[in-house]
């Protein structure tokens, strides 16, 4: 099969259901994580690395993704497979205990603007 291009909505594992809630995770020199949990069983779906974000004013996000780009060496560091998962779950409950702790106000496109 030649894929060319797909689109496709995210389907809960446990339930099916396609609302999900998206969990946006912003460290200082880390590419920024998007952790997503099913909105009606909770549980947890998918993790998505992102090396580029684009929000409403997509000519900021351009100027933004191309500052950083010129600074990231492009290296990544292999990680075993136990070492990987477990830094999947203790990152997405970390995520949810600061979702649950305070809400984060500003949007994904200040908060990377603060990255720098
Ligand atoms: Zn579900």
């Amino acid at each position: 099969m030649t894929l060319v291009e797909v689109s496709k909505r995210e389907h809960c594992p446990a339930c099916d259901a396609t609302q999900v809630s998206n969990f946006v995770h912003v460290r200082p020199g880390s590419d920024v994580e998007v952790y997503v949990a099913c909105a009606a069983c909770k549980t947890f779906v998918a993790r998505f690395s992102l090396r580029a974000y684009t929000c409403e004013d997509p000519y900021r996000s351009y100027l933004r993704f191309m500052r950083r780009r010129r600074m990231s060496s492009g290296a990544a560091a292999h990680k075993k497979a136990d070492e990987y998962v477990k830094e999947l779950w203790d990152g997405y409950a970390r995520v949810k205990e600061v979702v649950q702790a305070r809400e984060e106000e500003h949007s994904v496109e200040e908060l990377l603007d603060g990255d720098d």
